[in-house]
């Protein structure tokens, strides 16, 4: 196992001789129209079927609700008035160093928002982290998990036994197991004539591959590829998180003080992650931890502290035993 916690190459650290440039994401979400078009190309190229029937969710426009194993993308769509959007500019001032007081009426000191006056939906389209410390790899007892070369996170539809493990062990809810047993195309599917002595695996572990399959042949995610804000950016993942930094920079220039990064810090609970996110809110106002850590963190601790506690047993039996004797 390598590194378990800090900053690390995740792809050189999972051994990787010839790692290729970490690829990732940076979803913007103050460009984000919440058209769905990356939901429905990711459902498209991975042949990812609806979940359940089509239903109103009653508390939001968004009706396809949260991820899971069928939704790789989902874009929440999250409704605020006036009061909300002060909180969340307050909220973000208090993240950044504003530098010294300007005076009233200066360009610097307006913070009038023209497009969000007294109500916004905040849309942002969340999607698997992978993770620099991916808690679902990390746990996995089949390996079915796996890190590419590309320092992503893809599970391995035929290896996952479907124990759910991983469900657990992702600090960001993204992995589900599919409750029909199928991961694959139409064409792979059990009983397809085509594959007639393909094997049923009930619940595989399903999420984002950043399609994987594209990557390997030097093609863009589908998401991104088909976003029409260019919310969704696709490349390498230190550029990504220059051009995030310089975004909120702008942002903030403009009085949006609310803006702020999520998943940039290299030395939060999961080393940062592969996706990045502008954010115009907290975190939970999204629906993500604030402070996400991965389970294996404190692992060297944990078994400092068995190994001391059976050390001590041990001693305690012996010197019973001496003292009997
Ligand atoms: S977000 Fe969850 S599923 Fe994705 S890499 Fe991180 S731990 Fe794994
Ligand atoms: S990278 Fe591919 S698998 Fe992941 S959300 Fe985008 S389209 Fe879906
Ligand atoms: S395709 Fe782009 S603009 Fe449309 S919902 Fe997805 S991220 Fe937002």
């Amino acid at each position: 196992m390598g590194q378990l916690s800090g900053p690390t190459d995740p792809s050189t650290d999972a051994g990787w001789t010839e790692a290729k440039p970490r690829k990732g994401f940076f979803t913007d979400t103050s460009i984000c129209i919440g058209c769905k078009a990356c939901e429905v190309a990711c459902k498209e190229w991975n042949h990812n079927p609806r979940d359940g029937d089509l239903q109103l969710l009653g508390s939001s426009y968004d009706n396809t609700g949260a991820l899971g194993a069928s939704t790789w993308r989902h874009v929440a769509f999250i409704e605020q008035g006036r009061d909300r959007i002060d909180e969340a500019r307050e909220s973000g001032r208090a993240l950044i160093g504003l530098g010294m007081p300007t005076v009233p009426g200066h360009v610097d000191s307006d913070t009038t928002v023209p497009d969000t006056p007294e109500f916004r939906w905040l849309m942002s389209s969340d999607v698997c982290k992978h993770c620099t410390h991916a808690g679902c790899l990390d746990v996995c007892p089949t390996g079915a998990l796996f890190r590419t070369e590309f320092g992503t996170v893809v599970v391995q539809a035929d290896v996952c036994n479907g124990c759910g493990t991983c469900v657990a062990g992702c600090p960001f809810g993204v992995v589900e197991r599919r409750s029909d047993g199928t991961y694959a195309t139409p064409a792979e599917r059990p009983g397809h004539p085509d594959r007639p002595d393909h094997k049923f695996v009930t619940g595989v572990a399903q999420k984002c591959t950043l399609c994987y399959d594209r990557l390997v042949e030097d093609q863009t995610p589908a998401c991104a590829q088909t976003c029409p804000t260019t919310s969704i950016k696709f490349g390498n993942h230190d550029d990504l998180v220059d051009q995030a930094r310089h975004r909120v920079a702008e942002l903030h220039s403009q009085g949006r003080t609310e803006a702020r990064l999520y998943g940039a810090n290299e030395n939060d609970g999961v080393g940062g992650t592969g996706s990045v996110f502008l954010l115009l809110d907290e975190p939970e106002v999204y629906g993500l931890p604030p402070d996400p850590r991965v389970c294996t963190a404190d692992l060297p601790t944990m078994f400092k502290r068995a190994g001391m506690a059976a050390a001590g047993m041990v001693g305690a039996a012996a010197l019973a035993f001496w003292r009997n004797r």
